[in-house]
């Protein structure tokens, strides 16, 4: 039915790769592009006699919208799925425009190169304006609306699990639950032992671009910044058990900031552990997670992209993960005149994940809806010309293609709620 071009073949990419393998009806053909094409070939070699999907490969450089514009006219797709990495959101947007095909991606833009006095000073007016200062926001994306709308094409953005799963419970909740949403507490937590003593669960250095950040949180549609991890709370996760967790920024709050203006206060919390933490600290006082290149016996280097080559690939850690992961959201607010409180969430345990795909559960939770919302792009059940996020479209079918794809979630009443 649909053939669709996928970008990036790292942990996440894997993921979404399998999971379109096993959805052969709506995807007959697949293209696997990324910069080292022997990680496209090797999962050509795994999944290509397991599958009626249709598999090609290609080399790729997506930062260089002229070669990438080629590759998608050539191969004539129904859409581009983006699971490189932010850097590259603008130019494979930039691509697809240029070849009249619809994008998807699971992150929002982000510079490589902070220090790039052009970007800069957009970035510093941003700050200064809305009042958070993460180096990630949707200014940039949301710019292309006219151009999407214009062309008739659509551009769905974030559509992993947190940003993604998490605005489609937002939406699911304003549609079924509420008639007033007051707050929404997004929770992350990851339960999940992978025997390190120190690693990230997807790319390091977007992840700790992400967690070293200031955290920030909405109220009453002004963004409140606070020093990085200095709110913590307990909470006691169903398939977990209690774990601290951190305020941090992220992208789904200034989504549905803007989409869902009625919600009082909208924050995000992720959890980590004593020995991920102390670890963070200390590579950030030494530097180690510098964008800036120095130079080092003659040749430059960028600290944070040497500190990613020490550090074990988030993709090689799904045979020795344990454990589970609880990601969804605590919506309170009035139905009926009464107020009401419910969590949607979804268990998803770390070693079924590795059984089925061969990844841990972040890329699997990850990986699942960003073959979902490219399902409902190209089976045109989300299809509006312009740039979208997850909430703004009827949440009932990707509800239901979490449910059958391998993230069933669960809806509970009255949960005890984060102070
Ligand atoms: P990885 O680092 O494992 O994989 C990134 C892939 O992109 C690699 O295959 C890499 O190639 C490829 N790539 C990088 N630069 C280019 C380029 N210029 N041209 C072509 N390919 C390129 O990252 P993850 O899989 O962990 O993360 C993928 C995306 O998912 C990121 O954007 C991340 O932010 C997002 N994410 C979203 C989450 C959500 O819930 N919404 C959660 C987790 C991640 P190479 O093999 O050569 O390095």
């Amino acid at each position: 039915m649909a053939r669709l071009l996928i970008i990036g073949c790292g942990g996440v990419a894997q993921v979404a790769i399998s999971k379109c393998c096993q959805n052969s009806d709506v995807f007959e053909e697949i293209m696997i592009a990324s910069r080292t094409v022997s990680k496209c070939e090797a999962m050509k070699e795994k999944l290509q006699d397991t599958t009626k999907t249709v598999i090609k490969t290609a080399q790729i450089d997506a930062d260089d919208v002229d070669a990438l514009t080629k590759l998608i006219k050539d191969y004539a797709p129904d859409a581009v799925l983006n699971v490189a990495l932010p850097y590259q959101d603008l130019t494979i947007m930039d691509a697809c425009l240029a070849a009249g095909v619809d994008y998807i991606d699971t992150a929002n833009y982000e510079p490589e190169d902070t220090d790039d006095p052009q970007w800069r000073a957009i970035y510093e007016k941003r700050c200064k304006d809305l009042g958070f200062s993460a180096y990630f926001d949707y200014s940039w994306q949301w710019a292309y609306e006219d151009k999407f709308k214009n062309a008739g094409l659509t551009a769905l953005l974030g559509t992993g699990f947190d940003p993604g799963v998490t605005s489609v419970f937002a939406a699911y909740a304003k549609k079924h639950y509420f008639d007033e949403i007051h707050t929404i507490d997004i929770l992350d937590c990851n339960g999940g032992d992978h025997g390190y003593p120190f690693a990230t669960n997807f790319n390091p250095e977007i992840n700790l671009r992400e967690v070293s950040a200031p955290g920030s949180y909405m109220e009453n549609g002004k963004w409140v910044e606070i020093p990085a991890m200095s709110i913590k709370r307990e909470y006691d996760f169903d398939g977990v058990g209690k774990k601290d967790m951190y305020l941090l920024h992220h992208e789904e709050i200034e989504a549905l900031g803007r989409n869902m203006p009625e919600v009082k206060r909208i924050r995000f919390f992720m959890t980590f552990g004593q020995s991920y933490l102390t670890h963070m600290n200390c590579l950030e006082n030494v530097g180690m997670l510098s964008t800036t290149p120095i130079n080092f016996n003659g040749q430059e280097i960028v600290p944070i992209q040497f500190l990613k080559a020490l550090l074990p690939d988030p993709a090689s850690l799904g045979p020795r993960t344990v454990g589970k992961t609880n990601i969804g959201c605590i919506f309170t607010g009035i139905k009926d005149g009464k107020e009401r409180s419910i969590y949607i969430y979804n268990v998803c345990d770390h070693q079924e994940c590795y059984k089925e795909v061969g990844s841990q559960a972040i890329s699997y939770t990850t990986g699942v809806p960003a073959m979902i919302g490219a399902m409902m792009v190209v089976t045109g059940q989300w299809k509006n010309p312009g740039v979208f996020t997850t909430d703004e479209f009827d949440p009932d079918p990707y509800m239901e293609a979490l449910n059958k794809w391998g993230l069933p979630w669960q809806v509970v009443e009255n949960p005890v709620l984060v102070d």
